[in-house]
């Protein structure tokens, strides 16, 4: 297995000039890919790009592997290793299809997507045993995964019937006044591993009702999941060219994305650093630009609070998707009246979390993404530590009953940590809960707030007002009471606060926002000259 570790890593990091080539890269791929990927035989499939409404090897016939993380012996298939010259093609392909794209009336646009939904819910085993297969998640969740694409899907299909904007007096007589969305334009859009199929729904399903053609560059861990979803989206009907997918890294396929003078607006999700350099690079081209990004969640727990309930919520969101979700709680901050009682059971809880194969269905925890993130989990528990927390359960990588071949952490839960610790302000994306201590819900809202992330909190208590206070007072664009800091409704906006993003919101309504320009329309049916601001005294 060790042999392939760090494969997916080093491809994400390899394309960058600061590792230079991979091995990786070696592969050629010769033939034109002519069948979607599902249908093609053998077992480790080679998948191209899907251009203009064809599939294609990339242009300079290099590939990458990916690999299956619970067990690094399953290849799962060989895709195309695009660069500069191939996101070339899928932008040429989507400004080719934009113009009948974007005059198509929107709810006939809603009707294809309709049709998307529909098909996403009957692949929805297949697509979720296929999530799994390649980045891990459990069964279940992989299923709500895709279970989340259907639902904004078909949230978007109805979008198509309303794209409101505002009919509004004029100051002036006889005098209309409208304002309409339109769309921008090509939509590059950028996607994380950890959700492969609901993240890349939530961003294209909204592009494309406000009549924008995408092209898509997904995780280089999850290309497979990306190609069964461009698979479906051909099939449900949208035109050729309306949907494009480039795979490939961040530095030779994500960047030409970003740069292409073509693009108009850019949909990303991923990690703090990469959204950063991409701000600094669209903002050259004063592109839209809209950042989805990391994340510290807090759940608070109060002394009055039901303690049963919030070791439930807490197991699931600091554990579940073995840590790697962007709204995972990563901090427990919990009154020090309760700390030791919720502590101790939690730690009971955490040791008999089940490690496996996430197609089992005993599994509680799946493994991390790649080798290199159990290296960094591992050394943020040395950080945590060193800090001075007190390892309570977990800290190691777990390798007995058959887990060696696979890219497993242990669930780990680390005391007495510090508001301003390493362990309480970087995100770690991995099993790893931090409990900070403090005395009484002043406090508690303090620390909450105590970091430069903004997307979810959760606070445990019965006291109503103490509630409506967490409410108003905890900075992040999510918040739940006497719920976990996860699980997300796609008819709310979801994103964060302070350095979580740049203000942009994805699903419900909001998600249109990034998506379209607004237009202001006024018709003057007076037969006069009226001059705004003049006539109207
Ligand atoms: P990365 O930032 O490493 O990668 C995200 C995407 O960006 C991948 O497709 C990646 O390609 C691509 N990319 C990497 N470098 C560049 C570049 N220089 N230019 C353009 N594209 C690039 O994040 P991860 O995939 O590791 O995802 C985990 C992160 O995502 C976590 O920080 C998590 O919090 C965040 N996240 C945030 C969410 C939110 O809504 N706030 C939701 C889910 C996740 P490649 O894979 O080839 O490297």
């Amino acid at each position: 297995m060790w042999g392939m570790r760090g494969f997916k890593s080093v491809l994400r990091n390899g394309g960058r000039s600061r590792r230079g080539p991979t091995g990786i890269y070696n592969r050629r791929m010769t033939q034109a890919i002519e069948r979607p990927p599902s249908e093609q035989a053998g077992e480790a499939q080679a998948y191209g790009n899907f251009i203009g409404g064809e599939w294609r090897p990339a242009q300079s016939g290099r590939t990458f592997e990916s690999r299956n993380p619970a067990d690094g012996d399953d290849l799962i298939g060989h895709f195309a290793a695009s660069d500069a010259a191939d996101v070339a093609a899928a932008v040429r392909a989507a400004e080719d299809a934009l113009p009948a794209w974007r005059s198509m009336p929107a709810p006939k646009r809603g009707e294809i997507m309709y049709h998307f939904g529909a098909l996403l819910g009957e692949n929805k085993e297949r697509l979720a045993r296929a999530m799994t297969r390649e980045m891990g998640k459990v069964i279940a969740e992989a299923r709500g995964d895709v279970q989340e694409g259907v639902d904004i899907a078909y949230l978007m299909a109805g979008e198509g019937r309303r794209l409101f904007g505002d009919t509004t007096p004029s100051e002036l007589p006889s005098k209309w006044a409208m304002s309409v969305r339109e769309p921008i334009g090509i939509a590059g859009i950028i996607t994380p591993w950890n959700f492969p199929v609901a993240i890349p729904c939530w961003k294209m399903t909204a592009a494309l009702i406000c009549g924008n053609t995408v092209v898509l560059k997904p995780a280089s861990d999850t290309p497979h999941c990306a190609a069964l979803l461009v698979e479906l989206m051909a099939e449900a009907g949208f035109p050729p060219g309306v949907v494009n997918l480039v795979t490939g890294s961040g530095a030779d396929v994500g960047m030409p994305l970003v740069d292409s003078p073509d693009v108009d607006v850019i949909s990303f999700t991923g990690s703090s650093d990469t959204g950063r350099e991409l701000a600094g690079r669209a903002a050259r081209r004063l592109k839209r630009l809209s950042l989805e990004l990391g994340g510290k969640n807090a759940i608070a727990v109060m002394a009055d609070a039901d303690l049963d309930l919030a070791v439930d919520g807490i197991v699931w969101s600091a554990f579940g998707t073995t840590g790697q979700r962007c709204t995972a709680c990563s901090r427990l901050v919990v009154d020090e009246n309760v700390a030791d009682e919720l502590v101790g059971r939690l730690a009971d809880r955490a040791a008999g979390l089940r490690l496996g194969s996430g197609l089992e269905v005993e599994t509680d925890v799946g493994p991390l993404i790649n080798a290199s993130a159990v290296e960094k989990v591992g050394g943020y528990v040395e950080v945590g530590t060193d800090e001075g927390a007190r390892l309570l359960s977990g800290g190691s990588r777990a390798e007995g009953d058959g887990l060696a071949r696979g890219n497993f952490f242990q669930p780990t839960i680390l005391d007495g940590v510090k508001p301003m610790d390493r362990v309480a302000q970087e995100e770690i994306f991995g099993p790893v809960l931090s409990v900070i201590r403090v005395s009484g819900y002043e406090e508690a809202a303090t620390v909450v707030n105590q970091t430069r992330y903004g997307l979810s909190s959760s606070i445990y208590t019965r006291d109503t007002n103490t509630a409506f206070r967490a409410m108003r007072d905890f900075r992040t664009g999510i918040v739940y009471v006497n719920a976990g800091t996860i699980g997300a409704e796609t008819h709310l906006p979801f994103g964060g606060m302070k350095q979580t993003g740049n203000g942009h919101r994805e699903a419900g309504h909001a998600a249109l926002d990034t998506f379209t320009e607004w237009k202001s329309i006024y018709v003057d049916y007076s037969g006069r000259l009226q001059r705004a601001q003049i006539d109207n005294q």
